[in-house]
């Protein structure tokens, strides 16, 4: 299927590594003009390199850390000005919050989280919306995590910041539709990224198992009996960025093997 996004220009952030390199890469083959962020700038410049190498295509790097909201208005300034002034679509993602029980985490903690996973979504919104406005053509999809929808033992800043996050997504879905502008959520279930990584210890640590067990029992969770591969999160969000998917919108979509028990 062509998805009709040659020579669009998508601006992916945290796509240095994980499910945004891999959305970054899906959105690349398709022939996007490319911006991504992230912070640091080696590794940014190191994705770029690569995505570059892997398709072709243009690639902008902008290093930029999501939860400093006033460095945002210049990330998307600098992605539209690149590309010919224009801004297609926007992926917002970024590093998960970290590991937490209900009565841990301190206040910092919460502000943080509150900055990485929802206003950074917002100040990103804000920025790019009045480019898709201009042309009557847009596609918003932010990366968020089956959390959303089941709450993940001692993920509590996820569990409670990412439902919000929809909340917002739904309430811009109808405000902008009328501007031609999609606006989505995908939530993932289980990829073997480096934040997957990171976190194993400290569940497996918390639930007195291995990391080890703790993976394999993850793993038969699974009703595929797998975890996913980033690059199928990646396409399945270029699918909603695409131009065959312009009847979709204010939706959030699993991408979790089948995951997610709820009926709807
Ligand atoms: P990852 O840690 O492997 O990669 C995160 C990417 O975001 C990296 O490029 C990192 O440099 C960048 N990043 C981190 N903080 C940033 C910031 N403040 N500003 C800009 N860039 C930043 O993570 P991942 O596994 O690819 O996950 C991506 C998102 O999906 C996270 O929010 C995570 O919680 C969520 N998620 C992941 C899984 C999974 O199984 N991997 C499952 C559910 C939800």
């Amino acid at each position: 299927m062509d998805l009709g996004i040659c020579d669009r220009v998508a601006l992916v952030t945290g796509a240095s590594e994980g499910l945004g390199f891999a959305v970054a890469r899906a959105l690349a083959e398709e022939g996007a003009k490319l911006a991504i962020a992230a912070r640091r700038t080696e590794t940014l410049e190191a994705a770029a390199r690569d995505l570059r190498e892997r398709t072709g295509a243009p690639v902008l790097a902008v290093p930029c850390d999501v939860s400093r909201l006033e460095d945002i208005p210049q990330l998307v300034a600098r992605a539209a000005e690149h590309f010919g002034d224009r801004l297609d679509i926007l992926v917002c993602n970024a590093g998960g919050p970290p590991f937490g029980r209900p009565l841990d985490l301190n206040d910092e903690q919460w502000q943080q989280g509150f900055e990485l996973t929802l206003r950074s979504v917002v100040a990103l919104c804000r920025a790019v919306v009045p480019h898709m406005r201009r042309r009557r053509w847009g596609r918003i999809v932010a990366i968020t995590s089956t959390s959303a929808r089941e709450p993940i033992d001692g993920l509590t800043l996820s569990n409670a910041l990412r439902p919000a996050v929809h909340g917002y997504l739904k309430s811009l879905s109808r405000d902008v539709g009328a501007d031609n502008i999609l606006v989505n959520t995908v939530c993932p279930g289980s990829y073997l990224t480096q934040r997957h990584r990171d976190l194993l210890p400290r569940w497996a640590a918390d639930q007195g198992m291995t990391p080890e067990d703790l993976l394999r029992q993850r793993e038969a969770a699974v009703p595929l009996r797998r975890f996913g591969e980033p690059i199928e999160l990646g396409r399945v969000v270029a699918f909603l960025c695409s131009e065959p998917a312009s009847y979709v919108s204010g939706v959030s979509l699993p991408v979790d093997g089948g995951l997610c028990r709820g009926l709807l």
